[in-house]
C-alpha cells in the first residue's frame, strides 16, 4: 500500500512536470540574446550567490516566488519556462525536487545545470520527521547547507567554475567578483566562530531542523521541534519530551522561522516559560525584506545576533 502511494506520488510529479514541459515547448520562444548569461536558480540563496559572482554580466531569475518557502513547491508554467529558458540552471538537489525534475529538459535545450548538493561536499544526514517513514519521502541528506558560510563559499566557487566554463571571455570579471564575495563569506564565518565561541548555553531549540549546519560548524546542539519541513507536525508525545529536555537544559528561547507558522514554537515557549526568536533560514526573502535591502549576509548577521541571545554569549 505504501509502495503504491509512493509510486502514485512519483507518477503525479512526473506527469505534471512532463505536461508543463510540453506546454512550454509548444509555445517556445527564442532565447533572449542580449550577450548576458541567463541564470535560473530554484530559490533565493543560489540566486544571490549567482548574482554576486555574475554581476552585470548575468541576469538571475529566482524560480521560487518571494515569500514562498521552497519545500514542496509545485512548478508553475512560469517556473518551468524560466528554468528552460536559462543558459544555466542552479538547483539545490534536496529541497527542490521539482527543479531537479526540470534538469533533463533544460539540458536537452542546451543549458548548463549545476546541482549544488553534488558539488559542495560535507553534507549532513537529514534529520528525519516521524512521518517521513510512512510518506516514504525521507531525504538522505540535510539540504540546508547554504546556511553554513563555509558551504556557501564552496557553492560560490562551484558557480564561478561553471560560469567560467560557459562564458570564458568574462572569466576575469567572474573571478574578481567571486574573490570579493568569498572574502565577505570568510568574514561571516569568522564572525560566527568568534561570536559563538564562549556562550553559557550550547543548545538551541528551533521549529525546523534548518540550523543543523550552523550547529555542526560552530559546535552547539540543535533540538528541532520538527525535522525536514517547517510545516511538519510533531506528535503531542514528542512535543512533551522536547519541553522536558528544553526545561532541564535551561533553554530560554525557542526559534521559529520567517516563512512558516510560529504556532508550535509559541506553544512550546509558553509551556516552558521561554521567549520566541526568529531564525531566518533564507529559503526565500519576503517582499518586505527585499524592499529593505536585506541579503544573505545581512540576514545571516541577524541570525547570529539572535543565536547569541539564545545561547547567552558575552
Ligand atoms: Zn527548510
Amino acid at each position: 500500500m505504501r509502495q503504491f502511494r509512493v509510486f502514485f506520488a512519483v507518477c503525479v510529479v512526473v506527469l505534471t512536470v512532463g505536461a508543463l514541459v510540453i506546454v512550454w515547448q509548444r509555445s517556445e520562444t527564442s532565447r533572449i540574446d542580449d550577450g548576458r548569461v541567463h541564470i535560473a536558480a530554484s530559490f533565493y540563496p543560489l540566486a544571490e550567490f549567482a548574482r554576486q559572482v555574475g554581476g552585470d554580466a548575468v541576469t538571475v531569475e529566482t524560480l521560487t516566488p518571494a515569500g514562498v518557502e521552497p519545500h514542496d513547491v509545485e512548478p508553475t508554467p512560469r517556473q518551468v519556462a524560466g528554468a528552460l529558458d536559462a543558459d544555466l540552471l542552479l538547483v539545490n538537489g534536496g529541497i527542490d525536487a521539482w527543479a531537479v525534475g526540470l534538469i533533463p529538459a533544460a539540458e536537452a535545450r542546451g543549458a548548463a545545470t549545476l546541482a549544488m548538493s553534488e558539488v559542495v561536499g560535507g553534507l549532513l544526514p537529514a534529520i528525519a520527521d516521524e512521518h517521513d517513514e510512512e510518506d516514504g519521502d525521507a531525504e538522505v541528506f540535510d539540504p540546508h547547507f547554504w546556511l553554513s558560510p563555509v558551504h556557501a563559499q564552496r557553492a560560490v566557487t562551484a558557480i564561478l567554475d561553471t560560469l567560467v566554463e560557459i562564458d570564458e571571455d568574462r572569466a576575469e570579471q567572474y573571478r574578481t567578483n567571486a574573490t570579493a564575495y568569498l572574502g565577505t563569506l570568510a568574514a561571516l564565518d569568522h564572525a560566527y566562530a568568534d561570536g559563538l565561541a564562549q556562550c553559557e548555553r550550547r543548545v538551541v531549540v528551533a521549529s525546523h531542523a534548518s540550523p543543523a549546519y550552523l550547529a555542526a560548524a560552530y559546535d552547539f546542539e540543535l533540538l528541532p521541534i520538527a525535522g525536514r519541513s517547517p510545516d511538519a507536525e510533531p506528535s503531542a508525545g514528542a512535543l512533551a519530551t522536547l519541553a522536558r529536555v528544553a526545561r532541564s537544559r535551561g533553554v530560554r528561547h525557542i526559534f521559529f522561522e520567517t516563512l512558516a507558522s510560529p504556532a508550535l514554537a509559541e506553544t512550546l515557549a509558553r509551556e516552558i516559560g521561554a521567549q520566541t526568536l526568529v531564525f531566518n533560514p533564507l529559503e526565500g526573502l519576503t517582499d518586505a525584506e527585499i524592499a529593505a535591502g536585506e541579503s544573505y549576509v545581512s540576514i545571516m548577521q541577524e541570525n547570529l545576533a539572535n543565536l547569541r541571545t539564545a545561547m547567552a554569549c558575552p
